[in-house]
């Protein structure tokens, strides 16, 4: 598994470049199509005219972004984090991810994370030459879940650190309660850190996110990154952060000082007015996503995809087995826009498990409804006639 990344192109980049030549509507890498509010966009502005941010910032992160971070984290989840000692801020939830393999993995150590999985973890642990174990989320009722006694079994001496990430990207699970509650018994019981990716967090349409710094023995043992992309529709700014204890996030920030040293100067000073943005902002945009998801939901099941509801997230997974038995993920994938014009991305490249992912298939949904209900039409027209 030595730099199996070399040479390669993320599954993002290459749906995202499809689309360009096909012309094709891209429901293939997460970003939305609207840009976040127009008040966050002027305070960016602001930082950059009145010069707050244009040099390098502080290696942290600026103490105003950090403040709004630690204040975030009480208001939405009741975790209280000093913003001196507890928070890091990263080049979005991509570096505070390599940043804690590095600094966290030795050599041999194994991470455990489940499967399908964000594409930077499997590279990242790599980098860090840590081994990954994954532990598959299995689609029951409708929807994945994460089986205790699998990841239970999963845990060797070697084990490291268990890599969470809820709501879960991509098949749109949301950790419940009892499952999470096994995940922190057992790191409790074997000493294990969690490294938690939420950036998904105020993106649940149905249950609630619980972050897991918030069980029993916790804390002390969790590094919960989140990152503004997802959560205000600014991807491109790439402002992330970490949370744990002083010891942790020291650990991480001096990985992170030789990746980037700092990023987005301008930008943080922006985040922290959006994290400080009235309930009233987060529950709207949740709403308008849901709206969203329903519609693309009823087209793909239109079409003839089986579709798992997404709790959270912005991604419909869907199994094409019926609608194109004998067909990979893959190779659908890049027939989909010459067939219909349309992108998805296939979720197989998300496992090590041979053929758990082999006939998924993930949607994107945080896009305008008229582009949602075009791709829609175009995706009924060319599979439920069949
Ligand atoms: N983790 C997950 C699960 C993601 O889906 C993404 C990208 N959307 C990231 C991390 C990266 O976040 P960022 O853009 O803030 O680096
Ligand atoms: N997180 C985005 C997705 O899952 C992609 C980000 C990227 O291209 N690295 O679609």
């Amino acid at each position: 598994m030595t730099k199996e990344w070399l040479g390669g192109t993320t599954i993002f980049a290459e749906m995202s470049a499809l689309a360009v030549r096909t012309g094709a509507i891209n429901l293939g890498q997460g970003f939305p199509d609207t840009d976040g509010p127009e008040e966050i966009r002027e305070a960016a502005v602001r930082a950059l005219r009145d010069g707050r941010g244009n040099q390098y910032p502080p290696g942290p992160g600026v103490p105003e972004l950090r403040t709004a971070v630690a204040a975030h984290q009480r208001r939405f989840h009741g975790l209280t984090y000093d913003p001196d000692t507890e928070v890091l801020v990263t080049a979005g939830a991509t570096e505070a991810i390599a940043a804690a393999l590095l600094a966290l993995v030795e050599p041999g150590d194994e991470v455990i994370a489940l499967e399908p999985y964000y594409d930077s973890y499997a590279a990242c642990i790599g980098m860090a030459g840590g081994t990954r174990v994954p532990v598959t989320l299995r689609p029951r009722d409708g929807a994945y879940h994460l089986d205790p006694d699998e990841l239970r079994a999963a845990v060797t001496d070697r084990t490291r650190l268990i890599l969470l990430n809820t709501p879960h990207n991509p098949t749109g699970t949301v950790l419940g309660r009892d499952e999470l509650a096994a995940v922190a018994e057992l790191a409790v019981e074997r000493d294990l850190l969690v490294v938690t990716d939420e950036v998904y967090e105020h993106l649940v349409f149905e249950g609630e996110h619980l972050p897991i710094a918030g069980f029993p023995g916790m804390r002390e043992r969790t590094l919960t990154i989140s990152s503004a992309g997802k959560t205000f529709s600014f991807t491109g700014w790439k402002v992330g952060w970490v949370t744990g204890t002083p010891k942790l996030v020291t650990a991480v920030r001096s990985a992170k000082q030789f990746l980037t040293y700092v990023a987005s100067g301008p930008f943080q000073y922006a985040i922290a007015e959006a994290l400080a943005l009235p309930d009233t902002y987060f529950t709207a945009f949740r709403d308008d996503l849901r709206a969203k998801r329903d519609v693309l939901a009823k087209g793909l099941t239109d079409a003839g995809f089986q579709v798992y509801m997404p709790q959270g997230t912005y991604f419909i997974t869907t199994d094409i087995s019926d609608l194109a038995p004998g067909t990979d993920a893959l190779t659908f994938c890049r027939e989909l826009p010459h067939r219909c014009g349309v992108v998805a991305v296939p979720n197989s490249v998300f496992y090590d498990h041979p053929t758990a992912g082999r006939t998924q298939v993930r949607f994107a949904f945080c896009k305008r409804q008229s582009v949602l209900s075009e791709a829609a039409d175009r995706l009924r027209n060319s599979f439920a006639r069949h």
